[in-house]
């Protein structure tokens, strides 16, 4: 299969243009710096849709990077840099002479509403109650073709946790030091995925060809996961003891009140669709997942 990815050079995409190579497939990135099997952004909406059988998109600007204030620039530039790609691929594949058969898009949990009890199925509502809810809305209307012959997936990701890249790559160093601990009251559940489970169900969704709609990328463990049990698992998985919580007032003057409910607070997500589809996790529980990252 020819699959092109969007964004497909970030942390998520490295993971997923090595699993879907190793399977024999092609992939093309598209980019805003040029390179080997890649195309521009610009490229893609003057000549369209190259020749594929599948496309991704995983673009989007870091939401959690410390050293950019949390103002109205950065906003509008997070909302872009996914709203905007999307529309670009959708239009290139609504314009496609040959269109591809798959169309896989990943956003996120965000979609949910924090709560400590509620759970939530690929089937529950939200969507439209913060900034976070209300740009994964805009972002999966993006993807939308009407009348296209392109099977449309969503996969609503949780938080991505893998080697070398993402939430966890500034968790480790205070972890390491035996400074590490809980945000917050700690209580807030924490939706997981590891880096290969999410690569495998965006590759299973590539390869099924009868799947399409919303699937949840969370481990199953994930809804009785919360951020305490994360900060002892990986203090544990690290021989470090996890002592330290982090006050909330003090992860809020670092990424912004706005910011910080993503860390903060939290939804219990549970990928019932995922699990339907056939797709078999390599990382159910938590324990297993942050030995294999940080040994
Ligand atoms: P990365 O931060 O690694 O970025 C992915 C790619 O997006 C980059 O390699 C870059 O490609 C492109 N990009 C970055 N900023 C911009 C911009 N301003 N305009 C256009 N393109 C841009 O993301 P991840 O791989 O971690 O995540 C992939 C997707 O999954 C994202 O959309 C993210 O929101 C979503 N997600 C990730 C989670 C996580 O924990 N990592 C959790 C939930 C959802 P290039 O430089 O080649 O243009």
């Amino acid at each position: 299969m020819r699959v092109l990815v969007g964004g497909g050079t970030g942390f998520v995409g490295r993971a997923l243009t090595q699993l879907l190579r190793s399977r024999g497939h092609e992939v093309t990135h598209v980019s805003r710096q040029g390179g080997k099997d890649r195309i521009s952004w610009e490229e893609l909406s003057y000549s369209g849709l190259p020749l594929c059988d599948a496309v991704v998109n995983l673009a989007g600007e870091n939401v959690l990077n410390p050293f950019r204030r949390w103002g109205d620039a950065f906003c509008r530039e997070v909302i872009s840099s996914r709203v905007e790609t999307t529309k670009t691929l959708a239009k290139a594949i609504a314009d496609a002479e040959q269109p591809p058969r798959a169309w896989v898009l990943v956003t996120g949990v965000g979609y949910y509403r924090p709560s400590l009890t509620a759970e939530y199925t690929e089937d529950s509502p939200g969507g439209d109650f913060d900034f976070f809810s209300r740009l994964v809305s805009s972002w999966e209307a993006a993807a939308l073709i009407p009348g296209s012959p392109a099977r449309g997936v969503v996969v609503r990701s949780g938080v991505v946790l893998g080697r070398g890249g993402g939430a966890i790559s500034q968790m480790l160093w205070p972890f390491r030091l035996g400074l590490g601990g809980p945000l917050g009251s700690g209580l807030q559940p924490f939706p997981w995925i590891h880096i290969r489970d999410l690569a495998g169900i965006v590759c299973h969704a590539l390869e099924s060809e009868c799947l399409q709609g919303i699937l949840n990328g969370v481990s199953p463990s994930s809804p009785a996961t919360s951020n305490g049990t994360f900060a002892q698992e990986l203090a544990a998985a690290l021989g470090r003891p996890a002592l330290l919580p982090v006050p909330a007032w003090a992860v809020q003057a670092v990424f912004g009140a706005e910011r910080a409910i993503m860390l903060l607070e939290g939804q219990r997500v549970v990928p019932k669709h995922t699990l339907e589809s056939g797709y078999h996790f390599i990382f159910p529980d938590l324990s297993g997942a942050l030995r294999d990252i940080v040994a």
